[in-house]
């Protein structure tokens, strides 16, 4: 049976891309040998890393002031490196308090300086992406989290201040297109819409890191990695390779520009039904609701058993909300099919003619 995968991350990526990376783990390159058991050195390795810093600088328009550089330690660790990176020792930064993972890039963030929370929506249970306050002209950067993987809330578009931004485009890097010049710097785990978990992803102006004045261990300096070109350490050569054939099968879309519009489609046909269909309810504000990530719940709980059931049969994965929402979360990353959203959508409205 076709399974239809509605994962938050680690989640679906496109079949070519599975047979061509199961294909390389037993022969790469008709080597007669695995990809992860070459060297990092090799030519045929350093080809990958090259391959997928360039196309992360394609896709994205990225002007040629950017590096790209593929690391480890997740975006949970690059809450910390944006910080030691872009913010001076005894200097500000203000964030803006959008979800559970905007709040932990805060604390990370307050080991380093002062930082000014200028909008959360918290009280709310992250129903919506907050109002929020001018930076602090001082600050050295505004740091957001274009999408709220958890509550499913999504910048509509990218903030505009006077200040520097800084991102964390984990859950929405690659899913649409937008102007990369007012960024410092943007982050982004792999594992959401661009390839396996295990490496994390930075684009960021180079001539804008090394002005801190702090002491930076070297695995966290941007500048060292930039300076090896991604190859200070071993990289984490399966992910960076997965990453790169997803970056591939982007551009032969035709890019973001139309995956955009892929995205736009889905996440339309599912709200559409939430709305329509009189046993559900979505969970955030409909000014905030994310193209990647949709909440919703039953308004009657009761038909819980019913609907889980219905979603089994129908081959349904990986619906359930996470445990600080509850009900259900639809991920529509790029590599689902909007064939998986009309399945979705028609058990939804299979449940409602039970009634
Ligand atoms: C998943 C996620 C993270 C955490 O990523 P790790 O790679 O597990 O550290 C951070 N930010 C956002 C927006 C996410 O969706």
């Amino acid at each position: 049976m076709k399974i239809h995968n509605f994962s938050a991350g680690p989640c679906i990526l496109p079949q070519e891309v599975l047979n061509e990376a199961a294909e390389s783990i037993k022969n790469f390159n008709q080597l007669g040998l695995s990809l992860i058991e070459i060297s990092h050195r090799s030519k045929d390795f350093v080809n990958v890393m090259e391959e997928a810093r360039s196309l992360v600088k394609e896709l994205l328009n990225l002007p040629d002031r950017f590096d790209v550089l593929f690391l480890q330690g997740g975006a949970s660790l690059g809450f910390y490196t944006a910080a030691i990176n872009l913010l001076p020792e005894g200097g500000r930064a203000s964030y803006i308090d959008s979800g559970t993972w905007a709040n932990k890039a805060v604390k990370e963030a307050k080991l380093l300086g002062q930082i000014d929370v200028i909008g959360s929506s918290k009280a709310d249970n992250y129903k919506a992406i907050p109002a929020f306050d001018i930076p602090h002209e001082d600050s050295a950067y505004l740091h957001y989290t274009s999408n709220n993987t958890i509550f499913g809330t999504q910048f509509q578009g990218t903030p505009e201040v006077e200040v520097p931004l800084v991102a964390d485009m984990s859950s929405d890097i690659f899913s649409r297109t937008f102007d990369p010049e007012p960024f410092h710097l943007i982050y982004a785990g792999a594992q959401k819409n661009m390839g396996p978990a295990g490496t994390v992803m930075y684009a960021f102006d180079r001539t804008q890191i090394g002005k801190t004045n702090r002491t930076i261990p070297s695995y966290l300096d941007l500048a060292v990695h930039a300076s090896k070109d991604s190859m200070f350490n071993t990289p984490p050569v399966f992910s960076v390779y997965v990453t790169m054939l997803t970056l591939k099968w982007m551009k032969s879309l035709g890019g973001i520009g139309v995956i955009q519009e892929r995205n736009e489609a889905k996440s339309k046909l599912i709200y559409e039904e939430i709305d329509r269909n009189s046993l559900f309810e979505g969970h955030a504000e409909l000014s905030s609701r994310s193209h990647m990530n949709a909440t919703f719940q039953l308004i009657d709980e009761t038909h819980a058993t019913r609907f889980d059931a219905l979603c089994k049969e129908a081959g349904i994965s990986g619906l359930k909300g996470h445990r600080s929402v509850g009900g259900y979360r639809a991920s529509m990353y790029n590599a689902l099919p909007i064939e998986s959203v009309q399945v979705l959508v028609d058990v939804m409205k299979h449940l409602e003619q039970k009634q």
